[in-house]
């Protein structure tokens, strides 16, 4: 199976060439040779050859078929899947059976793609670098003594090693774009309001955004013109409708970069050079480029860590053995909460948790959350400025390369300003892709990230369709 796009793949099902239940059969078989990477935590084998076998019956029959025909995807593990379980890599839902659909899971089943199973992620969304899984760390398939990054690390590394065509991850904070750098394929967040949060486990509802994994820009413009759309169950849902018609986008081919992004001590030497050396050659592809100041860059990761974990510490109070989660510990309600949340949360989401229940507690609300809204404020007006000058913003996804792991395990601070990149969009709403464009010298793949204003996407994919073409030429 020599997997290259959606489109190349259904016409060899038009053709006759192959049939789904070939394609699920070649995917389960590379899914188990690669349990050790242990991307996946479960696979639905039998359904999946169910599902195929209908599916080729109908295709041969003469009947149209769906958009995703097919399509072979994989979910992480926080997004909700009717009668499968939905654990958030935590103990605390270790048995948790999906009663509904996600809107976008949905989507992709009225669309007849193939979902495969479910993926590893840190627990609750809350990582970058897939070690805070209650069910191990996931291994990066080109070096596995490197993570893969997070929180969707199992959903990177799927479509990296090829054990499914797509897969959805979740995006809070850069948990698709920077597993997508790590591995070396491409990682859509969408617009917040894009994609319908129905479904989707909550993190910070306020950034929380299922995104996509895919080899290529058509196949994920594609899945996000299927997956997207306004949805009576999620109010925070655009009305805007996006086809993904990447030919026919007539932006200026404008971007502007922020020196100080690439000027950042932390940034490592050899990505910040490859990176400006690759938006220098823009200007003879004809793409202008501009310069921006920007004065903001060492208050966004500590707003964006204040706002989602005052958010999670909310949205994980459900999570009581009562409402949510394992119970049966005490006749006594307190005594029950404690047990439950103690045992079955781990370590990085109760550091979460109690930050968030501290910030916003009284007395310090105002000194933590009321300053971080203001930051959040004052980025939403620059980016309104800014997006009346350029089309899109380009900068760094993460300041380095996959790291080995372990090596920034015991710092949480240190794994939190890695963040530096990827959470501005997110505390703006604004749409970003991660596209792999180069290689390090240690071995491992990087690239860049470009960031377009609000619904903005068809300038995403089809610039990113441009650098890819210049980068491989
Ligand atoms: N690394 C970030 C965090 O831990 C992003 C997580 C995410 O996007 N889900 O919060």
């Amino acid at each position: 199976m020599n997997y290259t796009s959606i489109k190349d793949y259904q016409s060899l099902l038009a053709q006759g060439e192959i049939s789904c239940v070939d394609v699920v059969s070649h995917y389960i078989r590379e899914i188990k040779k690669y349990w050790h990477l242990n991307a996946f935590l479960e696979v639905y084998e039998k359904e999946a050859l169910d599902r195929a076998n209908e599916l080729d019956t109908l295709r041969k029959s003469g009947r149209k078929t769906g958009r995703l025909h097919g399509v072979i995807v994989g979910i992480k593990d926080v997004i909700c899947y009717k009668n499968h379980i939905t654990s958030a890599a935590s103990r605390m839902l270790e048995n948790f059976n999906s009663v509904y659909n996600a809107t976008a899971i949905e989507k992709l089943l009225q669309e007849e793609a193939i979902i495969i199973g479910r993926q590893n992620c840190d627990e609750f969304a809350m990582g970058s670098s897939n070690e805070n899984s209650a069910f191990g760390n996931v291994l990066n398939a080109i070096d596995n003594s490197r993570v893969p990054g997070g929180s969707s690390g199992g959903s990177a590394v799927a479509v990296q090693a090829g054990l499914c065509m797509i897969s959805l991850g979740s995006d809070t904070g850069g948990s698709v774009r920077q597993p997508a750098d790590f591995c070396g394929v491409v990682g859509l967040k969408p617009s917040y309001g894009r994609i319908s949060r129905y479904g989707l486990i909550a993190y910070g509802s306020s950034f929380d955004q299922i995104g996509i994994f895919a080899n290529n820009i058509d196949d994920a413009g594609l899945v996000l013109e299927i997956i997207s759309g306004k949805d009576v169950y999620d109010s925070t849902t655009i009305d805007d409708v996006f086809f993904s018609d990447i030919e026919a986008y007539t932006g200026t081919n404008k971007i502007g970069y922020f020196p100080v992004m690439f000027d950042h001590p932390g940034l490592d030497k050899e990505i910040a050079s490859k990176q400006k050396e690759f938006i220098n050659s823009l200007t003879k592809h004809g793409i202008e480029t501009l310069p921006i100041e920007f004065d903001l860059l060492d208050y966004i990761v500590p707003a964006y860590y204040i706002l989602t974990t005052a958010e999670a510490s909310s949205n994980l109070s459900r999570y009581d053995g009562l409402k949510y989660g394992v119970s049966g510990f005490s006749p006594e309600l307190e005594e029950q909460v404690k047990i439950t949340r103690s045992k079955f949360f781990g370590k990085e989401v109760q550091r979460r948790i109690m930050l968030g229940t501290f910030v916003l507690s009284e007395g310090y609300y105002d000194a933590y959350v009321t300053h971080a809204q203001k930051v959040r404020q004052i980025l939403l007006d620059k980016i309104k400025d800014i997006f009346q000058q350029v089309d899109a913003i380009i900068l760094p996804v993460s300041p380095t390369t996959a790291f080995k792991i372990g090596e920034k395990n015991n710092d949480p601070i240190e794994m939190f300003l890695a963040d530096i990149y990827t959470v501005f969009a997110n505390l703006t709403g604004i749409p970003a892709i991660s596209i792999p464009l180069f290689q390090h010298t240690n071995g491992m793949p990087f690239g860049i990230q470009l960031m377009a204003s609000h619904a903005n996407e068809l300038t995403l994919l089809s610039l990113s369709k441009k650098l890819i073409f210049i980068q491989n030429r």
